[in-house]
């Protein structure tokens, strides 16, 4: 990527960025494309990284510990796209994340992001998968402001530790934690051996690279840390400051149903 665009994301804090042709991307969902209001040509792709250290008694995935990311993304997003405006007045950008119409870790490990893990999950050399993926797409060709020679998709060594670790039978238990209603038997079962409240970081922490992690150098992630989660705390949060949390958009409800059966 040109150096001016770099400069923008290292200003905010972000070293993981990197511009490839939209024609390397592989689109998941077309209609978001005939939605957007230009041709794309080109993606950036961004990782933020958001590894806050070890937080004693955490019963929460790591992801979920700071404020909702969704809201970080919001905001950061928004500066970016001026700051990119102003380098490229007649372009336009559409930001994503996870919302994504392609499918980001392959476009970010063709950006060099990082490789591609067995946790399928993208591994960056600096924070492991402790990041939240992210991109523009713009019509700015990519000869503009692309410098990547080559787009090819580097995958971890496959040392096999993520899935031998993996304690999910049918059903990822990441995704347990998230379901509406109630459990089974059998899923009561997982959720109490995995002890997590919400979502699940097994086949990321025994990973050697995600070990080795820094910590994220934004505040944003380091901040309003809820790194254990109880049933008090829940039931005495404001709707404002529910909402503002990874795991709100499931509603109090499943979360409280996840701490009874913990008994937190
Ligand atoms: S999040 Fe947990 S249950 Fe899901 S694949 Fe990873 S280790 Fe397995
Ligand atoms: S634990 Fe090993 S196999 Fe799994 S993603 Fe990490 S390096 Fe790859």
């Amino acid at each position: 990527m040109v150096e001016a665009l770099r400069q923008v994301f290292a200003e905010h804090g972000i070293v993981y960025a990197e511009a490839i042709p939209f024609s390397e991307a592989k689109i998941l969902f077309q209609r978001k494309i005939d939605q957007l209001s230009f041709a794309p040509q080109s993606v950036i792709m961004f990782a933020i990284p958001y590894y806050a250290g070890e937080l004693p008694e955490r019963n929460l995935s790591r992801y979920a510990v700071a404020k909702d990311y969704h809201l970080f993304f919001r905001d950061f997003s928004d500066a970016v796209k001026t700051e990119l405006q102003k380098l490229y007045p007649a372009a336009e950008f559409a930001a994503f994340a996870d919302n994504s119409p392609i499918d980001e870790r392959e476009a970010a490990a063709k950006a060099g992001l990082g490789m591609l893990g067995m946790n399928r999950l993208l591994i960056t050399e600096r924070y492991g998968s402790y990041v939240f993926l992210g991109e523009f797409l713009t019509n700015i060709p990519y000869h503009e402001i692309g410098t990547l020679s080559s787009f090819a998709v580097r995958e971890c060594e496959k040392c096999g530790l993520c899935v031998a670790s993996c304690p999910k039978k049918e059903i990822c238990l990441s995704a347990l934690t998230q379901k509406k209603g109630d459990f089974t038997r059998k899923e009561e079962d997982a959720i109490l051996s995995l002890g997590s409240v919400w979502g699940c970081d097994i086949c990321q922490e025994v990973c050697p690279h995600s070990q080795k992690a820094e910590i994220t150098p934004l505040a944003y992630f380091k901040e309003d840390l809820i790194a254990h989660l109880t049933r008090e705390t829940v039931e005495t949060m404001s709707e404002e400051d529910f909402a503002r949390r990874a795991y709100s958009w499931r509603g109090k409800k499943t979360v409280l149903r996840n701490l009874l059966l913990l008994n937190k």
